[in-house]
């Protein structure tokens, strides 16, 4: 049974319904869900004055009541979980089970960032001259405006609100034409939680530039915080600095390195790189997307990923025991078929996989790739989908020479057991993340981002907060 859901945009804490509305469709069967306000520039400049009004009075509260508005939200989530995660599985593809782990890794970022609002604190600076004191307070931003990705329907929206609400702010969203839905409810559940109007906005539209060019340009908003890919990433960060120089975070793209050296545990390799190749079909930015493998280990390594990945059970994200949901869409399965049929033409080979499932028109085959090359471009570009290539590697200063030789600097991973190697690989390689015999990593205490073109900022941990802080300085002069 399909979950209930919101299918009008939310402004100033009304529910916006439009003539011109746009289709979201179940990525399993390609089937029509919704149809959802199509909205452009007039209501999202609608959205930031509504955000702009409602800031002062917001700001305005103590910490502790934010908090616990914000705790109320979160509560509301949790209790609501199983119907949150039907909707990100029908929307976005992903197992059910999956989209659970989201929903709770979503709502704890409101969990957290409520309860760390209260120690935004600011510092008292030893003087330089008897006559002055020094010190800093920390204070909310203003209108922060939001555009977000469909591979995390509801945390990428959470990670964002969060902050932004616990420091103060007030914040109009956008979330992707795939996946409105989602945040849909949280706007729901944020009305039901007290959360008051034009505090937290959801603009939905199939037109995002005409919505982002409002949003970067406008003078209301003084923070603008992006997830998606480094090309759009780079645009609207570019526009954001050129309009009224605002506060910009970036979480763009991956090309997570996975190295797995000859001292691993090859068992725990093989685990950590289904966990973080294979979740959401291999659609996170986290995602390993090139695994470097010992040239010792090699052949033991592809064996035992290779009957791992021949085992995952592919299917619509509602069906029982699913590992492997859909692809969001057909420019995406069009996109791997097409990075797959290039390495094997190239000299790659596939050890397990290399086609479309048999279960729909989105569903891709988990796959394995041996004998990758560095020029391929399912070694140079993010994959986005349930596909392993295999590098040799000799050395490990080889190692991470391949795992840096990427502009990209998210996520990477590597399988060792040697501590002293440990550290050293772990403070070599160029990523704002990296993850030691784990695949998996993510959660709302740490700070999650990325160097290079991976990004700019940091969502989650006590980072996540500062991002949505202004940090003002004042002098206490002519003390006698
Ligand atoms: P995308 O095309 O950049 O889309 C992301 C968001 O930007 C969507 O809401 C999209 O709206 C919007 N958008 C697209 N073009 C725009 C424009 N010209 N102006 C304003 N907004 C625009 O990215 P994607 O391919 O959907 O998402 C996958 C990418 O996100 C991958 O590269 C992945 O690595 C990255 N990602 C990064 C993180 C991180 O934390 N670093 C997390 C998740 C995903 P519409 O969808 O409505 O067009």
């Amino acid at each position: 049974m399909s979950p209930a859901f919101r299918s009008d945009a939310y402004i100033n804490g009304e529910w916006r319904a439009a003539a011109q509305r746009f289709a979201v469709y179940n990525p399993a069967n390609q089937e029509v869900i919704a149809h959802v306000p199509n909205l452009g520039a007039a209501e999202t400049t609608e959205a930031i004055a509504a955000a702009h009004a409602a800031f002062p009075g917001w700001a305005a509260k103590a910490a502790k009541e934010r908090a616990q508005i914000m705790r109320a939200w979160f509560d509301a989530m949790m209790t609501d979980i199983d119907r949150l995660a039907a909707l990100i599985s029908l929307e976005g593809g992903k197992p059910v089970g999956e989209a659970k782990g989201e929903a709770a890794y979503g709502a704890a970022f409101i969990e957290w960032f409520s309860e760390e609002a209260k120690r935004a604190y600011g510092r008292t600076i030893p003087t330089t001259t008897a006559t002055r004191r020094y010190v800093t307070i920390k204070q909310p931003i203003g209108v922060c405006a939001a555009i977000t990705p469909w591979n995390f329907p509801m945390a990428m929206i959470t990670r964002k609100a969060g902050p932004a609400l616990a420091a103060g702010n007030t914040i109009v969203v956008k979330p992707p034409h795939q996946t409105p839905l989602t945040a849909l409810a949280l706007a729901e559940l944020a009305e039901k939680a007290g959360i008051p109007k034009g505090v937290f906005n959801v603009v939905t539209t199939e037109d995002a530039a005409a919505v982002g060019k409002v949003m970067c340009e406008s003078e209301l908003v003084r923070k603008f915080s992006f997830t998606g890919s480094t090309a759009v990433g780079k645009k609207l960060g570019a526009a954001c600095i050129a309009a009224n120089v605002k506060r910009v975070s970036l979480e763009l793209g991956g090309n997570a390195p996975l190295l797995v050296f000859a001292d691993a545990d090859l068992d725990l390799a093989v685990k950590g790189t289904i966990a973080s190749k294979f979740r959401n079909a291999g659609q996170t930015c986290v995602c390993a997307n090139r695994i470097l493998v010992e040239d010792a280990v090699y052949d033991a390594f592809s064996k035992k990923l290779t009957a791992a990945v021949a085992e995952l059970k592919v299917g619509p994200g509602d069906e029982a025991g699913v590992q492997i949901g859909p692809l969001i869409d057909q420019h995406a399965i069009e996109k791997v078929e097409k990075m797959v049929a290039e390495a094997l033409a190239s000299g790659a080979s596939a050890l397990t996989g290399g086609k479309k499932h048999a279960a729909g028109a989105q569903f891709y085959t988990p796959t394995v790739l041996a004998n990758v090359t560095k020029d391929m471009r399912v070694n140079t570009e993010e994959i986005f989908g349930p596909v392993a290539p295999l590098i040799r590697f000799k050395t490990e200063d080889e190692a991470v020479a391949l795992a840096n030789a990427t502009p990209f600097g998210l996520a990477a991973y590597f399988f060792t057991k040697d501590v002293n190697r440990a550290w050293r690989v772990a403070e070599r390689i160029e990523s704002g993340m990296v993850s030691i015999n784990d695949g998996i990593f993510s959660n709302e205490v740490i700070p999650f981002g990325g160097v290079k073109e991976s990004g700019l900022g940091r969502e989650g941990g006590v980072e996540g907060l500062e991002e949505y802080l202004e940090t003002k300085f004042v002098n206490f002069g002519g003390f006698a």
